[in-house]
């Protein structure tokens, strides 16, 4: 349970002006997140890392002289947006290209694309590597598609030493691909975590059974036993890590770094007893075991639990694994010749302008403003149960990440057309918001869809029933086209196909919109509790489709309650 917080919506943010407070040594404060507070004599490629907070010291107690450049700080366990990613490596960027790496988080990973084009069309060359190392995620076939825990410092290390060296763009993606190749983990969970003001456990494991395999985001494991020894639990740790050697490692003779990490709960002592058997039954696979870590790398809150991670060497990446460096959380070695650079890296991008409009697109952004505001209050109150039923195959924080992006939403509708703006102009700066607050998957997603409704119903045209047919169409084409969902995926696009469809043939046939669209909600809520049959092919739950059956889509389900809390704005606007 986290005890010490002021206002808990506020606790991410907090935190990192605490962090950024007490660690002027390392990090300087940036849009976004935080940046180097040193630099060295020569330009080095930046290796950007980042993710939700709640993870300390992943990731602004990684950033620092020989690991990373920069980290993006996303709200309690939501991914950042693609403005703080954007940010963030701007501020990194000494000239010679960044690198992002991260965890393979559906959240994350459209974030930080959306990011990477961005900075690509601003000319700087930019490249990937997500961290993929825990073996529970996704059979050895779908390894692209594992999660990534506390493997993220192997790579983030092996970047940020490559960068170090001076090596090119080229040749860091090269050695944060094979660190990543040659890392694997797996977790373990005796019990779940509490955010800060949260009256109960994100997720829980029963009294004395450990869950296998469960994410540091509570995503579900692969199997439930009862809590074995400290010895019990190294032999599964050390088994189901060599069941599952990189190729053409031969175990005999190999140099490994083990990592054993404790996720928050569990404290060193503990740690230590465990080390023990992994140190032991490591020694008797005929593995030499190298610069071993004891500690905590990728915590989840107070979550009861510890995860083992083995790197499997070569020449290179020990020479890399052992190269100095210094962070606030992880140091190694000395490093001298930094050059300290002052003051906070703020973001110099301007906000969107609010253009003209005329009338009666000035009309249409109040009805918005308002819409958004019912949809706030309706989620406030659906929380709850959105966050259920994504526990129940995913991770449980729809309901908090949609309350958070609406509430967002709202407010910055609310200012574009107190100053004036059309349509386009507030749905612009509300998606913004949405996605910069809401952050995880629906983040980005909603912030996508809104961004294109208004595009589609522009500053300067009569927003009427047609307008709105054909902008919400394009909407739901942006949304697939940004997300890459098609029907029977299990996402809310199984919700908005059906409504977009539906809504153009009524208006087709001569409905008014407020009728048309009454019967498109009807259809969606349908259509999103028959979601409920379909086995989840993509987001968080894809890596435990089979849970998920029985259960709709929590995104289905939000998009079918928003679309009747937007009737009932316009049937009174009518
Ligand atoms: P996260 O998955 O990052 O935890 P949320 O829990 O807020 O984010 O949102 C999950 C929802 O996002 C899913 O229920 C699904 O409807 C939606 N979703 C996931 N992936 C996609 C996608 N590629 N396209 C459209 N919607 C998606
Ligand atoms: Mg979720």
């Amino acid at each position: 349970m986290t005890r010490l917080f002021d206002d808990p919506d506020d606790f991410a943010a907090d935190s990192a002006a605490g962090f950024v407070a007490a660690s002027a040594r390392w990090v300087r404060p940036a849009t976004g997140g935080v940046v180097r507070s040193t630099r060295g004599a020569e330009p080095t490629v930046a290796v950007v890392i980042g993710g939700g907070s709640g993870h300390y010291p992943a990731f602004s107690g990684l950033v620092g002289p020989g690991l990373a450049h920069g980290a993006v700080m996303g709200n309690l366990f939501a991914s950042p947006s693609a403005h703080q990613v954007h940010a963030v490596a701007t501020a990194a960027h000494e000239g010679r290209g960044v690198l992002l790496s991260y965890g393979n988080y559906a959240g994350d990973v459209l974030h930080f694309s959306q990011a990477q084009e961005r900075l690509r069309t601003a000319g700087i060359d930019c490249r990937t590597v997500t961290v993929t190392d825990d073996i529970s995620s996704a059979p050895p076939a779908e390894r692209r598609n594992r999660r990534g825990i506390a493997g993220d410092l192997v790579v983030f290390k092996i970047a940020g030493a490559a960068a170090e060296e001076g090596l090119s763009l080229d040749e860091v993606e090269r050695v944060a691909v094979l660190a990543n190749e040659r890392t694997r983990s797996l977790g373990v969970a005796f019990g779940g975590c509490t955010l800060p003001g949260a009256a109960e456990p994100l997720f829980t494991v029963p009294e004395g059974r450990m869950a296998v395999g469960l994410g540091i985001h509570g995503e579900p494991g692969i199997d439930e036993v009862d809590v074995p020894t400290a010895t019990g639990l190294a032999e599964l740790f050390v088994s189901s890590l060599l069941a599952e050697v990189p190729d053409g490692i031969d175990v005999a003779g190999a140099r490994v770094v083990p990592i054993l990490n404790g996720l928050g709960s569990v404290k060193y002592e503990e740690l230590y007893v465990v080390y023990a058997a992994v140190d032991r039954l490591l020694a008797e696979a005929g593995i030499a075991v190298v610069s071993p870590e004891v500690g905590e790398f990728c915590t989840s809150f107070d979550m009861a639990g510890a995860s083992l991670t083995l790197l499997w060497l070569d020449d290179e990446l020990e020479r890399l694994w052992h190269a100095s460096c210094d962070t606030a959380a992880y140091r190694r070695g000395a490093v001298d010749g930094r050059i300290v650079v002052e003051g906070a890296a703020v973001s110099s991008e301007e906000e969107v302008a609010i253009g003209p409009a005329t009338d009666a697109s000035r009309r249409a952004a109040t009805v918005v403003g308002r819409s958004l505001d019912a949809m706030a209050s309706m989620l406030d109150a659906e929380a709850d149960e959105l966050g259920r039923i994504d526990r129940i195959a995913g991770d449980g924080d729809h309901g908090i990440g949609m309350q958070r992006g609406s509430r967002a939403a709202a407010a910055a509708a609310a200012k574009a057309v107190a100053a004036g703006g059309g349509a386009r102009t507030a749905l612009q700066h509300a998606g913004d918001a949405w996605a910069d607050k809401g952050g995880g998957t629906s983040g980005a997603i909603w912030g996508e869809m809104l961004v294109a409704l208004g595009a589609a119903l522009g500053d300067d045209v009569d927003v009427d029933a047609s307008a709105v047919g054909a902008g919400v169409a394009r909407m739901k084409d942006a949304v697939m086209a940004f997300g890459k969902a098609t029907v029977g995926d299990k996402t809310m696009i199984d919700a908005i196909v059906p409504f977009s469809d539906r809504l153009g043939t009524r208006l087709a046939a001569g409905d008014d919109l407020v009728t048309a669209w009454a019967e498109a909600a009807e259809t969606a809520t349908s259509a999103a509790r028959a979601t409920a049959d379909l086995t989840a092919r993509l987001g968080r739950a894809r890596a435990h489709g089979d849970k998920s059956l029985g259960t709709p889509d929590p995104g289905a389900i939000s998009f079918a309650l928003i679309t009747h809390t937007v009737h009932d704005i316009l049937k009174g606007d009518d």
